[in-house]
């Protein structure tokens, strides 16, 4: 086929208080009384009632809260879908998702895992998934990545730090709810949904751009601009706008593709476990001769916002470790490809990588 054909998020459900239908989605989605639904929830909630509350548990359901402080890795998986398949024998009716892009990630892999043999680090790539996942729903916590809707889960394996893009990765369920994100620190809003800005930035000036994503793309940026730069929105209204930012951003990268701050911050993330949002604005700083327009716009931003953005974190690096986050990077052939072209290896040496790891 010379014209991918996509999957989507088949339903969802956006509205503030919408998390409070939980139990009346998921109710219908249990196999048996014995088959529970697992909820995996960023342990930020844990003892926060106004939300643990609303978790509808019966029967042998459970809540496994879990630290987002590490992103996803293979072998976390791994232990996860270990544990849930040793504790629930008549199979799994759901995989919940509660919390940001590591949580939402982490979901999707477990729900793909309970069904798949093997190790976790062996799906890392493109369409290596055999079995379809079990039900998986995601409620996003704090908005950006668009990890709700996308295809892949991004997972940091013992070689490397790649997603399992695959036909089933895409939740069954989101719920788009803007309230459950009214207590996220300021610092990561911005870093978080900076990584929509990205997102915006790379897919629209990408080689692989096209209506599609343009359509979505201009959308997402245009919400990003009224955000992180207008003057008129109300919490709540900013709240809602960025979770739909979020949504039309990643379904801008669905038929494209990003580009350099994403090449380069997974090699930081691979290295020095710098984590997803403010490892893109780490690199997206610095990239001005790539993105002239768009790094203008997001300095504009760190100011209005009086943001830290850190500097000097490969100050102590030696060569070996540059070569490590240098091959990480170059590995993401897709994504060099949409920034530079079919001739991107005359632009990108490893020296230029050098260089520009150097000024981070
Ligand atoms: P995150 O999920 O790592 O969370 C960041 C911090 O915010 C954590 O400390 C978390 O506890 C806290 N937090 C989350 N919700 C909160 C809330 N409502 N109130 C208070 N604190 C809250 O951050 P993220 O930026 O959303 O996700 C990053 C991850 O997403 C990375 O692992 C990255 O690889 C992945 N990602 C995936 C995709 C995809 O398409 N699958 C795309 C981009 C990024
Ligand atoms: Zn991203």
């Amino acid at each position: 086929m010379s014209y991918r054909n996509f999957p989507m998020v088949p339903r969802v459900v956006f509205g503030r208080g919408s998390f409070n239908q939980l139990e009346e989605i998921i109710s219908p989605k249990r196999l048996n009384v014995n088959a529970p639904f697992i909820f995996l929830v960023d342990d930020v909630f844990k003892g926060n009632a106004w939300l643990t509350s609303r978790i509808p548990l019966a029967y042998d359901d459970k809540v496994l809260y879990i630290s987002a402080n590490e992103e996803p890795k293979t072998s976390q998986v791994d232990s996860l879908v270990e544990e849930i398949i040793l504790t629930s024998r008549q199979g799994t009716s759901g995989i919940i998702g509660i919390g940001g892009g590591t949580i939402l990630d982490l979901a999707k892999a477990v729900s793909i895992m309970i069904n798949n043999e093997g190790e976790a680090k062996n799906y890392q790539g493109w369409d290596l998934v055999k079995n379809p996942a079990v039900y998986h729903v995601g409620v996003p916590t704090l908005s950006g990545t668009g990890a709700e809707v996308s295809r892949t889960c991004v997972l940091t394996g013992p070689e490397k730090k790649l997603g399992i893009n695959s036909d089933y990765t895409p939740f069954d369920q989101v719920i788009l709810d803007p309230e459950l994100t009214k207590d996220v620190p300021k610092n990561q809003w911005f870093y978080t949904g900076m990584d929509c800005y990205i997102h915006c930035v790379e897919s629209l000036t990408g080689t692989f751009l096209n209506a599609f994503s343009r359509s979505y793309g201009d959308m997402a940026l245009q919400l990003c601009k009224e955000i992180f730069l207008g003057d008129n929105l109300s919490v709540n209204d900013a709240q809602d706008k960025l979770m739909m930012a979020s949504w039309h951003g990643g379904m801008s990268i669905a038929y494209s593709q990003v580009g350099v701050a994403h090449a380069m911050s997974y090699g930081l993330s691979y290295l020095l476990g710098t984590k997803h949002g403010i490892g893109n604005c780490i690199v997206f700083d610095q990239l001005g001769e790539f993105y002239p327009e768009g790094v203008a716009l997001f300095k504009d931003m760190v100011k209005k916002h009086d943001i830290y953005i850190p500097t000097g974190i490969c100050a102590h690096l030696d060569d070996s470790e540059f070569d490590k986050m240098i091959n990480i990077s170059l590995g993401l052939v897709p994504l060099w490809e949409n920034a530079l072209g079919k001739n991107w290896q005359k632009i990108i040496t490893r020296e230029k990588l050098k260089s520009l790891y150097k000024k981070m």
